[in-house]
Parts: structure tokens; C-alpha cells; sequence
């Protein structure tokens, strides 16, 4: 299914033009308007899917492997030093655009893009609870 309304369905479509660094029948990589790092670009599935959990596997399988494919030529291309794959869903979360995306982001040494978090802490008995509570699901 397309939605006409959503902006990343009329991108990966053609409908809406974009810097497109990869095509095929299922999928468009286009470079992000706001990026994050040089050559910062998104994986767009052809058809929507509002997130991770809307996917069929078949194509959160192909997605992955399209986008190994193309981060590894992004950052041959560009002489990147590292690659962080980036995937939000939710607004709490960051996800802003409601069609699932996967970011590619090129990593360069002291780049100081603000994508890595803080560490925090955890304890033994709050572990174990989250572990009971996903085996319970
Ligand atoms: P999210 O926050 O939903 O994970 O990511 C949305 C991303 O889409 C942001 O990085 C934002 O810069 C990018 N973006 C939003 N609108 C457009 C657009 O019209 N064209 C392109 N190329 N990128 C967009
Ligand atoms: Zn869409």
C-alpha cells in the first residue's frame, strides 16, 4: 500500500524528486535533507509502513541487507571512518517521518554528531524484572 498523503511514499515513488543514491523494485536511498554527517542517508521502503512493527519479515529482512550493502558503499565513497545505523519508532523514540526509514550515517573521527548516548546505570533485581517481563510477552 502507498498513502499519497506521506511524504517519504511520494519520495520513494518518484513523485518527489530526491538525491537517490540506490533503486531497485522494493527500495530508494536518498541523502537526508537535515543530515546528520556527511553523506547521512535513509533507506525508504517503496510501500508503507508506519514503522519497525508494521514490516513484513521478508522485508525487514531485505531492508537490512540492502542497507549493508549500500552503508558499505557509502563509506568506502566517502572515507568514513565508522557507520551507525540508526532506526526510530515512535515520537518518544525521535521518529519524526511515520513511514519506516533506517538512517545511514557516516561516522568520521571527532565528527561530534550527537548520536551515541550516556551511559546509565542498572541494577541486578531491575535486569532480572526486565527479563521476566519480556519472557512473559
Ligand atoms: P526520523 O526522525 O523520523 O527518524 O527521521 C526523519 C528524517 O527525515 C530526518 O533526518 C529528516 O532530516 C529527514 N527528512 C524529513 N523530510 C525530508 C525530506 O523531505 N527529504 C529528505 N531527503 N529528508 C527528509
Ligand atoms: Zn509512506
Amino acid at each position: 500500500m502507498k498513502d499519497s498523503n506521506c511524504i517519504f511514499c511520494r519520495i520513494a515513488n518518484g513523485e518527489i524528486p530526491s538525491t537517490t543514491l540506490y533503486e531497485d523494485e522494493d527500495f530508494r536511498v536518498i541523502l537526508d535533507l537535515g543530515p546528520a554527517t556527511r553523506g547521512h542517508a535513509l533507506l525508504l521502503p517503496k510501500e508503507h509502513y508506519k514503522d519497525l512493527f508494521d514490516l513484513e519479515d521478508e522485508v525487514a529482512a531485505k531492508a537490512l541487507v540492502r542497507a549493508k550493502r549500500i552503508a558499505g558503499r557509502l563509506q568506502a565513497a566517502l572515507g568514513a571512518d565508522g557507520m551507525n545505523l540508526v532506526q526510530n519508532n515512535g515520537e518518544a523514540a525521535g521518529q519524526t517521518v511515520f513511514h519506516f526509514h533506517m538512517h545511514l550515517i557516516p561516522r568520521y573521527q571527532n565528527d561530534h554528531a550527537g548520536i551515541l548516548w550516556e551511559p546509565g546505570s542498572t541494577t541486578p533485581e531491575d535486569m532480572e524484572e526486565v527479563r521476566r517481563l519480556v519472557e512473559g510477552q
